[in-house]
């Protein structure tokens, strides 16, 4: 009798998990639109410039598609590379236990918890949404990353990636505790060391609770936190106020946290965080080959840059190596008095400079010709959306 029961509750699992599979979603309105291209050509330092996402949810989380769907939407923008980071723990949002439940989002789809006659807990189900997505990513050529997202309860939200192969996540990885011995969650400090054993790295996402508490700080300080979202596809904008963007020079944006991934020598990222369809956020990854291990050794090198909004923000080493190979600069000398400067970008970017005493938009893989009336025999350029820190912008000398 309790075997039949376990045994029921066993194909129900394997039946929903095939369900899944054989699930048609509905879409937003973009997702089978064409995407625009997003390559950028190699670096001056031999580097490819990889699309990747590192935080995106699925309904095995509180998103609104599939892990089918998460991977083919990325597929159509052209990444490289995805992370699947759901909230709940690893596997994906699913409860082992009755208790659990409250841990998890309340539209969270894949609430399954198996629970024997006498109120015992069966093992974790064979339900992992990264099984499904490693095999498909393959398929699709997508360097894929198993991921979560946890983060102090109500208060700083972070992202992990590269975790380790044999990492079993308990049932409480929701959220973390501040302090040891609070209930049942387990103790920040021990579940931050406990994902970056074994090569896992760990991002603070959509820093909206600042940088002020010890508890960021102190995984900056051990080498735990080596990333953090300058820009979240989610979170950022006017509209998302609430959750810390504030209006400066360039729009509604996470100010202070470029700044800070400066200060504290930490990587650069840019993720969507999407939970329906994906949208035109990115973090460059510079990376010697198109393989996991050279994606991690670039964001263990910090060769991580923020594309969005047709801006990037990057430290001036990466930013430099990018915009040295998309942008040719050639002086046409017509005569004695006229000389012409043909300004090229290879690049998917409008890229918008200062040039000559004047302001122009170079479109994507175009070319642009100024008149210098200006006498000067060194072109200077000022790229106006290519951001070094918060302040300070990419100039370049021709
Ligand atoms: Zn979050
Ligand atoms: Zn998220």
């Amino acid at each position: 009798m309790k075997l039949n029961k376990i045994l029921v509750a066993a194909v129900a699992v394997v039946a929903l998990t095939s369900a899944c599979f054989a699930q048609t979603m509905s879409h937003g309105k973009n997702f089978y639109n064409p995407k625009p291209i997003n390559r950028f050509p190699n670096t001056k330092s031999g580097r490819l410039v990889l699309v990747g996402d590192f935080h995106t949810h699925t309904e095995w989380g509180h998103g609104g598609l599939s892990v089918e769907d998460r991977i083919a939407d990325a597929y159509n923008w052209g990444m490289d590379i995805l992370a699947i980071t759901e909230h709940g723990n690893i596997q994906g949002a699913v409860a082992n236990t009755p208790a659990d439940s409250k841990w998890l989002p309340k539209d969270a789809k894949h609430y399954t918890p198996m629970i024997n006659d006498d109120g015992i807990v069966m093992p974790r189900q064979p339900m992992d949404l990264h099984k499904i997505a490693i095999p498909l990513a393959k398929k699709y050529g997508i360097i894929y990353f198993p991921g979560v997202e946890t983060g102090i309860a109500g208060k700083e939200h972070i992202v992990a990636f590269n975790i380790p192969k044999d990492y079993k996540s308990d049932a409480y990885d929701h959220w973390l505790a501040e302090d040891p011995g609070q209930g049942e969650a387990v103790y920040y400090r021990d579940r931050f060391k406990e994902l970056c054993s074994d090569g896992g790295f760990m991002i603070y996402v959509h820093p909206h609770y600042g940088y002020a508490r010890e508890h960021v700080q102190w995984g900056v300080d051990n080498n735990y936190i080596r990333g953090v979202e300058v820009h979240n596809g989610s979170t950022s904008g006017q509209e998302n106020e609430e959750w810390g963007a504030t209006n400066g020079e360039v729009g509604w944006r996470w100010y202070g946290s470029f700044d800070y991934a400066l200060k504290h020598n930490i990587g650069i990222y840019a993720n969507t965080d999407a939970h329906g369809d994906k949208g035109p956020t990115f973090t460059l990854v510079l990376a010697k080959e198109r393989t996991h291990e050279s994606v991690m050794e670039a964001c263990n090198e910090l060769r991580t840059v923020g594309y969005f909004d047709n801006m990037l923000w990057g430290r001036e080493r990466d930013v430099d190596d990018i915009i040295s190979a998309c942008v040719d600069v050639e002086k046409i000398k017509l005569d004695s008095n006229l000389t012409m400067v043909r300004i090229g970008n290879k690049s998917p970017m409008e890229m918008s400079v200062s040039v000559l005493d004047r302001d122009i938009v170079i479109p994507p893989y175009n070319n642009v010709l100024v008149r210098n009336e200006t006498g000067r025999k060194n072109v200077t350029v000022t790229f106006k959306n290519v951001w070094t820190s918060e302040k300070t912008r990419l100039i370049k000398r021709y």
